[in-house]
């Protein structure tokens, strides 16, 4: 028996880094897995990969700012495996620009993907899980939902727009919980992914020794699977008690 055998998970951005390493574990783990993004190519690949390790999964294209877009997601979930029990927003984006230098469409376009994408992923599952009797959201902010300076990486709306999951997710919570609906939030630090190495770490090495000076425990900067495991917690029925909870995994940066 898997951690998650007999459930139906929905993942964004699966074709790269953390949303990547979350569906293949969660497959290895028993769940079916959805696996969207807005890059069908790279997100083919590891549902490929998945089904070929003995995993039931599928791609679907999702831009997560689309309404349409979500409904297609949700009609094609069900149609498929007849039920959603997990949400994993985890799609996002990074644009290293400061308050300053932000012009009004990459606000707006950071905003869209990292905060609206959160919400409209929620509007269009929670109907589901209503009247399936529960499931588990888990949005993804970052240490930058919580705290300024570096980790934002000088990123004011990915500040902002982090910041924005981290309540919209206690609201969710609260709002339904009667319905045995969990929402939690998962607050990375520094994870060696595509979004970093667009950020220019051209290296894992070049992220550790900027790393160290802010995390205090080895290795400073984290492996996808580090929050793929997070993940897998909150989405498990071993986290039925946890909800509205901020799970921080970032080798103790915000403990400065
Ligand atoms: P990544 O760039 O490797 O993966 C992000 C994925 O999101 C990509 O596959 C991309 O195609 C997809 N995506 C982008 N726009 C989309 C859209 N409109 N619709 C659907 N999919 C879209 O990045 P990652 O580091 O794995 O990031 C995963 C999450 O973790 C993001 O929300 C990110 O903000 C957050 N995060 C990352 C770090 C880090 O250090 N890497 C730290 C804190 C938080």
């Amino acid at each position: 028996m898997g951690r998650l055998s007999g459930k139906v998970a929905i993942i964004t951005g699966a074709a790269s880094g953390m949303g990547r390493a979350a569906a293949k574990l969660f497959a290895q783990e028993g769940a079916k897995v959805v696996a969207t993004d807005i890059a069908l190519e790279p997100l083919e690949e590891t549902v490929k990969a998945i089904n070929e390790s003995g995993g039931d999964a599928i791609a679907l294209k999702l831009d997560v700012t689309s309404p349409e877009s979500w409904q297609n997601v949700v009609d094609q979930a069900i149609a498929k495996y007849g039920k959603i029990d997990v949400l994993v927003n985890n799609a996002g984006i990074f644009i290293p620009k400061g308050i300053l230098e932000t012009d009004l469409d990459t606000w707006n376009k950071v905003l869209a993907v990292n905060t609206t994408g959160v919400w409209l992923g929620m509007k269009a599952v929670i109907p589901h899980m209503q009247r399936n009797g529960g499931g588990s959201i888990i949005n993804t902010s970052s240490i930058a939902g919580i705290m300024g300076g570096p980790p934002d990486g000088g990123g004011a709306a990915y500040s902002a727009s982090k910041g924005a999951v981290r309540s919209l997710t206690k609201h969710a919570a609260q709002w339904f919980a009667k319905d045995k609906i969990r929402v939690n939030s998962v607050h990375p630090g520094g994870i060696y992914t595509g979004m970093v190495k667009d950020a220019g770490f051209e290296s894992y090495e070049a992220m550790v020794d900027y790393i160290k000076n802010f995390a205090p425990l080895p290795p400073h900067a984290g492996d996808p699977m580090d929050i793929a495991y997070a993940y897998l917690y909150l989405a498990s029925d071993e986290s039925r008690f946890v909800t509205g909870e901020e799970l921080v995994v970032d080798a103790g940066w915000i403990t400065r």
